[in-house]
């Protein structure tokens, strides 16, 4: 089994900031840095770290070749990564002495995925195969019932949550993913356990991940008819930047259902995986690799 990852690539212009620029100013950065991101690529350089055999496609834009390069040295197939000539999708964030911050998308070559590129890419895919698709890159309505035609796992991040969502068909996924605010978004509950009832009786074949920060993670998996539930505690660890917690979560998680683990387990390793990111600045670079996080459960309680 594989995975094929349809996904974002973003160039991440970071700004150290004294305050977040007014309308009508003009504004000196107190510092720059050019990082790789998009949760796409974080999802992608996770399920690699993770031990998957991890393919990325999307689209490549102009200036983005150093995001190609990482996916490739971090051990991800980006063969079905299509060039374009749009400008690479990227991010302006602000970050203020406080630790806030506020971002500006532009989707640019994430937004730039043909149906022809679809069906070419999905073409090499088959039953049991798992899709990991988030809400940043166009197209998501088709790629999720062109890979549900061919009887694809199909994984959703409903991330970041907008009304280009109500095109896509949720009863064709066979997981959701989300984080607490996201969970409230979809089903209007702040509960954790309440908002996986309104999905299941919504979808009720649906699977769902629902992660709580630090207060850690739960998931229902529905198979045959039958439920399964498992709780798992966050990791104590001193966080020093949460950014990429998720997508760790992500790639480790899906990491573990590849190889068959029971579901406790899966969320066992996601989380201790996600915990050691949060003790790392930055995105891409703070995900651990599968022996860091053997290592740090064997000496885990
Ligand atoms: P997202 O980054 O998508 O908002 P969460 O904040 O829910 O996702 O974090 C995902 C997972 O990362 C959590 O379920 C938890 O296992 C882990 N995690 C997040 N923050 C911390 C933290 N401060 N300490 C330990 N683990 C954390």
């Amino acid at each position: 089994m594989k995975v094929l990852n349809f996904g974002s690539l973003n160039l991440d212009y970071v700004y150290q900031v004294d305050h977040f620029v007014q309308p009508g100013e003009t504004l000196s950065a107190l510092a720059q840095a050019v990082n790789p991101g998009g949760k796409g690529l974080n999802q992608s350089i996770a399920l690699a770290r993770a031990g998957a055999e991890v393919y990325h496609a999307g689209c490549l834009g102009t200036g983005g070749e150093s995001l190609g390069r990482l996916l490739r040295d971090s051990g991800v197939d980006t063969s079905f990564l299509f060039p374009t000539e749009e400008l690479q999708g990227n991010a302006v964030i602000q970050v203020a002495p406080s630790g806030e911050n506020c971002i500006l998308l532009f989707g640019g070559s994430n937004q730039c995925i043909s149906p022809e590129q679809v069906d070419w890419t999905l073409a090499s895919f088959s039953a049991g195969d798992y899709l990991v698709l988030q809400n940043e890159v166009n197209n998501l309505p088709l790629i999720v019932d062109r890979a549900y035609e061919r009887g694809m796992k199909i994984v959703l991040n409903p991330s970041p949550f907008n009304d280009k969502l109500s095109a896509v068909d949720f009863s064709k996924l066979s997981w959701l993913f989300v984080n607490e605010v996201e969970a409230f978004q979809i089903s209007g509950s702040r509960e954790a356990e309440e908002a996986w009832q309104m999905l299941h009786r919504t979808y009720p074949r649906l699977s769902v991940l629902i992660t709580l920060g630090s207060a850690g993670s739960m998931a229902w998996r529905t198979e045959n008819g039958e439920t399964e539930n498992a709780k798992q505690d966050a990791f104590r660890v001193r966080a020093v930047d949460t950014t990429a917690a998720g997508d760790t979560f992500t790639g480790f998680f899906i990491g573990g259902l590849l190889e068959n683990r029971p579901l406790q387990e899966c969320m066992r390793r996601a989380s201790m995986a996600s915990a050691l990111s949060v003790t790392r600045p930055g995105a891409a670079g703070s995900i651990p690799d599968r022996r860091e996080v053997e290592e740090a459960l064997g000496k885990a309680v």
